[in-house]
């Protein structure tokens, strides 16, 4: 497992403000990678990279209200 912490500024968040964001990612080494962004507006965005190239993303409103979930097949194959 590595975890990677990144703390950057100036961030879109999911909710369209410029707030900053703390970065983690994690790996397992073996292809899945998870990334969370928490921004300073309380907003989080969470994605999955599985080991067959597939996509999961949820982002959570800084109210509480989880926007639109989707899987989707890697991009630009
Ligand atoms: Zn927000």
């Amino acid at each position: 497992m590595t975890i990677e912490s990144t703390h950057r500024a100036q961030c879109r968040a999911p909710c369209g403000r410029l707030v900053d964001d703390d970065h983690v990612e994690d790996s397992d080494g073996f292809g899945m990678i998870v990334r969370v962004d928490r921004y300073s507006c309380g907003c989080r965005y969470i994605r999955r990279d599985y080991h067959d190239g597939s996509i999961g993303e949820r982002s959570i409103r800084h109210d509480g209200k989880v926007l639109p979930t989707e899987l989707r097949p890697e991009q630009g194959s």
